[in-house]
């Protein structure tokens, strides 16, 4: 289609903003065919950089995006958006409590949830970054009543392909011939990256799980702890990478998943594989005509259980923490 899309990025300033804005001008996001209507929106302190950001797109000359607006108003911001990259959160400075954290933002995006609710395009969709992402897009979706809670959504691509990475470094497989990897749970450490249905090569991931020992202490804790990896060796968080996938993320959910193939995305739970309603859990899911389905049915060995079922508990634990803070 080639009805111009407006997408509101949050944090645009930032260094998953700033890495994803020029891929998002450029149709990597939502086709070399459709026209682009960027909105930056930036904590009032962030704006003159945001500013800068705004005058190095307009100097890509990117055929595709026909306009850049800046704000510090999430109103303004988010009025008839069709897509919402929230990826500006509160980050964990020193000192601080999880609670605080959890507060900080749980303020944020039920604030954001409800202005998309009264302003954004009937056709929205919201990718939330920022994180906890997972809770923070629980807490959006349940600040938007108005909004179908299957539009909101957080970022697990990332892990998912780095998931896929390491298993092509295993194997010496190419990344395209590598199939169906699952990511469950929270985007935290308690992650669970799930090969037992991949397809790697011609090899069942079930057969290269079966060496449980480079599983559990070398597969799983590298995909989960890759982020603090990255930090020691950058000096820097991971941003390119996390862009890349939250681009990937949309790119699927608007234009389809590969036949054959699935991805991950943390995305409310309709109660599949004894996920509770509410939680906004990583399943394996497909795009089919612009709407995430789980992909249900897989069938779920006592240690993917065992994986899950800790993942869930603490999403659990988060949404209890921001909802006693509701409360009182
Ligand atoms: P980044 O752009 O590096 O990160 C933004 C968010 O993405 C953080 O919450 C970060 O979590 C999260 N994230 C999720 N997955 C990943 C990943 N794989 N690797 C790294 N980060 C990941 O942060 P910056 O500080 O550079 O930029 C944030 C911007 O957001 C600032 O410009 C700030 O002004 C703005 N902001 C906007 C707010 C708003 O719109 N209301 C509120 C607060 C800030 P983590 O912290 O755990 O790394």
């Amino acid at each position: 289609t080639s009805t111009p899309a407006t997408v509101t990025v949050t944090g645009a300033a930032g260094s998953i903003g700033y890495a994803s804005l020029f891929r998002i001008a450029a149709g990597a996001m939502l086709g070399h065919d459709r026209p682009v209507r960027l909105r930056l929106l930036e904590l009032p302190q962030a704006v003159a950089a945001a500013e800068g950001t705004a005058m190095e797109l307009e100097d890509g000359a990117f055929p595709l995006l026909e306009s850049v607006d800046i704000f510090d108003d999430a109103r303004a911001a988010f009025d008839g958006t069709d897509f919402a990259l929230l990826i500006g959160a509160r980050p964990r400075t020193k000192g601080m409590e999880r609670a605080d954290l959890l507060a900080a933002n749980s303020a944020i995006f039920a604030g954001q949830g409800s202005i998309l609710n009264e302003v954004a395009a009937d056709d929205l969709r919201v990718i939330v970054v920022g994180n906890p992402a997972n809770t923070n897009a629980a807490v959006a979706a349940a600040s938007a009543p108005d909004i179908p809670a299957e539009r909101f959504t957080a970022l697990t691509r990332l892990d998912h392909n780095r998931a896929i990475a390491q298993l092509a470094r295993r194997t010496g497989t190419p990344v395209g011939r590598i199939s169906r990897v699952s990511i469950w749970g929270n985007h935290s450490a308690t992650q669970y990256p799930d090969i037992f249905h991949a397809i790697v090569g011609d090899t069942p991931g079930a057969e290269i799980a079966a060496d449980q020992t480079w599983l559990v202490d070398d597969f799983i804790p590298t995909v989960a702890k890759r982020g603090t990896a990255i930090i020691e060796a950058r000096g820097a968080s991971s941003a390119a990478s996390a862009a890349n996938a939250t681009i990937d993320h949309v790119h699927d959910w608007v234009l389809g998943t590969p036949a054959g193939d699935w991805t991950s995305v943390a995305m409310p739970s309709n109660g599949a594989y004894g996920i509770p309603e509410g939680l906004v859990c990583s399943v394996p899911a497909r795009s089919v005509d612009g709407r995430w389905e789980v992909v249900e049915g897989l069938a779920i060995n006592e240690f993917s259980r065992g994986r899950i079922d800790a993942s869930v508990a603490e999403l659990r634990s988060e949404l209890d923490a921001v909802s006693a803070l509701t409360v009182s």
